[in-house]
């Protein structure tokens, strides 16, 4: 399990910086920096919604990541093994717009 802080407060996920959904998956199979990963599990609130607790109420202090960023140091066979990761994108209105600040590049 990883600690995960996120800023993608856009996110419906997000409650007070931290992720409401047990496992996300990030996704940057070619990348070689940290802008060239995005959080694919993002999914941009609604208008005037504050947290979508349809499915996960409660925001996970850790979590699982699956990561398909084979170039990162932290990554073994699609399995993030960092203590803690952090994820960026503050504003972001889109995927791309996220990325994992944690990336290290092999
Ligand atoms: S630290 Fe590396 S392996 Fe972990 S989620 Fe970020 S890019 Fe993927």
């Amino acid at each position: 399990m990883t600690k995960l802080t996120c800023y993608v407060t856009t996110c419906a996920s997000n409650q007070n910086e931290c992720c409401c959904r047990p496992q996300i998956q990030v996704q940057g199979r070619n990348a070689c920096k940290c802008g060239e990963t995005e959080c694919q599990s993002f999914q941009k609130k609604g208008k005037g919604e504050m947290s979508n607790a349809v499915q996960y109420a409660n925001a996970n202090t850790d979590c699982t990541i699956k990561c398909t960023a084979e170039h990162c140091i932290y990554n073994s066979s699609g399995d993030c093994t960092a203590s803690q990761i952090t994820i960026d994108g503050n504003g972001a209105e889109t995927r791309n717009e996220t990325n994992c600040k944690t990336f290290r590049e092999k």
